[in-house]
């Protein structure tokens, strides 16, 4: 099944000399498929297949777009386990995640299908004032959209992943500039997006999955006037050079980047108290959980210094000892971990909780928990920064006032939650519970942050630099507006219109009394 070649449309094409293999990282050995690089030429091919097929694929009915999304997800699961044997074999995740991931895929795929055939995402609105005013606004797509696969889900986040199911239910064809540590995978999920494509009739170049071994693909993409959105998630240096070299172009268009989080977690002192040992268990299983490698690693915990915190902290650096450690995703991936660890814990006047002489294999990487005092992480930023993996900070703060002075200095974050166990002590932590929401997308209460519901009412996004803008989510159906934009038809006859803003659409609002206030106001 794997060719290693670039899919370009329909067709497959592997011009280029730039040649590369994936890495199985449990066994640290390269797998087998040699992937070729794509080429500019290819690069050009791709994007004014892309261009030529919006022309149809923009005006194509939603149920005909719900059809291929519901394709997609026949065809992926037409894979059936060889697709689950290259993502463990070039990720190092085990199985169950596998099953797990394919399942998430299938059934994101699924819910942009359901959101197309309902029809309200369009967001129609009608505004008529008796003759004089008959103004009528929707979202359209945006143009060809530009996603790079994630490295740490290589089905989810990645080919056919959150956001190419959005960008496609959007109108918008993908070009995936194909993550080179999962290419295998990223190829198969091509395979089944192409076939699909065919058979329900879809344009050629609706998608293409274009391989790299650097980051020289994704830079031209990103550079092309053709691409006119992108979608990101990553490391912050590679999401903040893609937007740089988006808002450097002649026509600058958004780059939709999920970066770095490190997820603060507020520990009440009720919880100390009532449910200590449950929230140790859960929090070590969750620093742990794929190798900490998720943006909603609980990376930060909070808490007011006592006896119960002190014990807190201890249980959890016990817990965490008695975990095995797990392989990571690839040796550059454990590479970073290693580096940035050692960049924080290369300061002074911190606690080290978990034990270091534990011995692991090549590519594993062993969970590290640090205390410090809430002083200490004001005065000193390198305990804010995100080390991707199983590492976690624990911040003793001196007084409420520190706890919420510390809230409201840290980075924006994807999630902020609070563990209480007496919702009358929550009143008096007012104050914390109002920052904490200030600075992130979700605010979660009594959880862990790990394990993100796909579904309408969530918020996978937040303030930068967990995302580069806070308006939109890439979790979620509401995932679809960061590819469209909105129009607006004044005065059109009503069989000109598009079906959604027509009279007979039962799904737009119509307004007619106060919100048309003045013709001539701009
Ligand atoms: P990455 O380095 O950000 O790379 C992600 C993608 O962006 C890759 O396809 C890469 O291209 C491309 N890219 C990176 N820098 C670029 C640049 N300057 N210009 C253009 N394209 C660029 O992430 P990664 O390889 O997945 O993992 C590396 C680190 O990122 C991890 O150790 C972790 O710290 C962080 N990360 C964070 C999250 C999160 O959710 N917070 C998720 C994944 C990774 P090439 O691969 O082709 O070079």
């Amino acid at each position: 099944m794997i060719t290693g070649k670039n899919y370009i449309g329909n067709s497959l094409s592997a011009k280029g000399d730039i040649k590369f293999r994936t890495i199985d990282p449990v066994e640290n050995v390269e797998n087998e498929s040699l992937f070729v690089e794509a080429t500019d030429a290819e690069i050009n091919e791709a994007t004014a297949l892309a261009s030529k097929a919006f022309q149809e694929y923009s005006s194509i009915s939603d149920a005909k777009k719900a059809d291929f999304l519901e394709a997609i997800v026949d065809e992926i699961e037409a894979l059936g386990d060889d697709l689950l044997q290259i993502y463990t074999k070039e990720s190092g995740l085990p199985s169950g995640r596998a099953t797990g991931e394919r399942a998430r895929t299938m059934g994101q795929l699924k819910a942009f299908a359901t959101m197309l055939r309902e029809g309200s995402w369009v967001e129609a609105i009608i505004n008529k004032v008796g003759d004089t005013v008959d103004i009528r606004r929707m979202l359209i797509p945006i143009g060809p959209v530009v996603v790079f696969g994630a490295s740490n889900f290589p089905l989810a986040f990645s080919t056919a992943g959150g956001d190419t199911a959005s960008a496609l239910a959007a109108g918008c064809p993908v070009i995936v500039k194909s993550h080179p540590l999962h290419a295998g995978t990223g190829e198969m999920v091509a395979s089944a997006i192409i076939k699909a494509a065919q058979k329900t009739g879809m344009p050629d170049g609706v998608f293409s999955n274009l391989n790299s071994s650097g980051i020289a693909v994704g830079v031209k993409l990103v550079e092309h006037p053709a691409i006119k959105a992108v979608g990101f998630t990553g490391s912050i240096k590679g999401g903040t050079a893609l937007c740089e070299i988006a808002a450097k172009r002649e026509i600058p268009i958004p780059v939709y980047a999920e970066m770095s989080s490190i997820n603060p977690v507020v520990v009440l002192p009720s919880v100390l108290q009532k449910a200590n040992k449950e929230w140790t268990q859960k929090y070590a299983a969750a620093i742990t959980m794929g190798t900490g490698q998720f943006c909603t690693n609980p990376g930060l915990i909070l808490g007011i210094a006592s006896k119960e915190f002190d014990d807190f902290a201890t249980n959890l650096a016990s817990e965490l000892n008695a975990i095995q450690p797990s392989c990571m995703l690839h040796p550059n991936i454990k590479a970073a971990y290693e580096s940035h660890k050692k960049e924080v814990l290369a300061q002074e006047g911190y606690n080290q909780l978990t034990n270091l002489d534990t011995k692991v294999k090549e590519n594993f990487a062993l969970q590290n928990l640090i205390l410090v005092s809430g002083e200490l992480f004001l005065k000193n930023k390198a305990f804010h920064n995100e080390v991707f993996g199983p590492f976690s900070v624990v911040v003793k703060c001196e007084s409420q006032e520190q706890l919420d002075t510390i809230i409201a200095t840290i980075e924006g974050q994807l999630t902020g939650t609070i563990l209480n166990a007496d919702v009358t002590e929550l009143e008096s932590f007012k104050t914390t519970i109002d920052t904490l929401k200030n600075k992130v997308g979700r605010l979660i209460f009594n959880s862990v942050p790990t394990g993100v519901e796909v579904c309408s009412a969530m918020t996978h996004g937040g303030p930068y630099p967990s995302t580069s803008d806070s308006k939109f989510t890439s979790v979620g159906i509401t995932a679809v507006k960061r590819w469209v934009r909105p129009v607006s038809f004044q005065g059109w006859p009503n069989e000109m219109l598009p079906d959604a803003l027509k009279n007979e659409n039962p799904l737009s609002i119509t307004r007619t009394l106060n919100d048309v206030i003045t013709k001539d106001s701009i």
